[in-house]
């Protein structure tokens, strides 16, 4: 299952990160995934309830920031990004190209309450 390997990943990451920033209680997980990745929200939720489990990410809450894939305008050279793999362009209607971005998967960082102990 896809979408449990990209939550395994994104929890794996976060506990790094808390480890090296003192961050003993994980509260937010931020992160990045693009269209082209073809990661289902509701399975990544699905994913993310059960990676988390026994982890300093147990009550931590996962913010995704959905990118698009942006593409080029061959005829008005407009930029434009893609939703619902329309790939026209909004203003002439041709096909666009020079695709670029939309396949982030990445975690962009984490917010945590430090380390009592210190
Ligand atoms: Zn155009």
């Amino acid at each position: 299952m896809h979408e449990f390997a990209v939550a395994r990943a994104l929890v794996d990451a976060a506990i790094d990160i808390a480890r090296e920033s003192h961050i003993h209680r994980i509260t937010r997980l931020r992160c990045r995934i693009g269209d082209m990745r073809q990661v289902d929200r509701w399975l990544l939720d699905e994913a993310y309830a059960l990676a988390r489990e026994g982890t300093p990410c147990e009550k931590a809450e996962l913010c995704v920031e959905r990118t698009h894939m942006q593409l080029e305008c061959k005829a008005c050279g407009r930029l434009f990004s893609v939703i619902d793999w329309d790939w026209r362009c909004p203003d002439c209607g041709r096909s666009g190209s020079n695709a670029r971005g939309g396949d982030e998967l990445e975690l962009t960082g984490i917010d945590g309450e430090p380390t009592d102990e210190d």
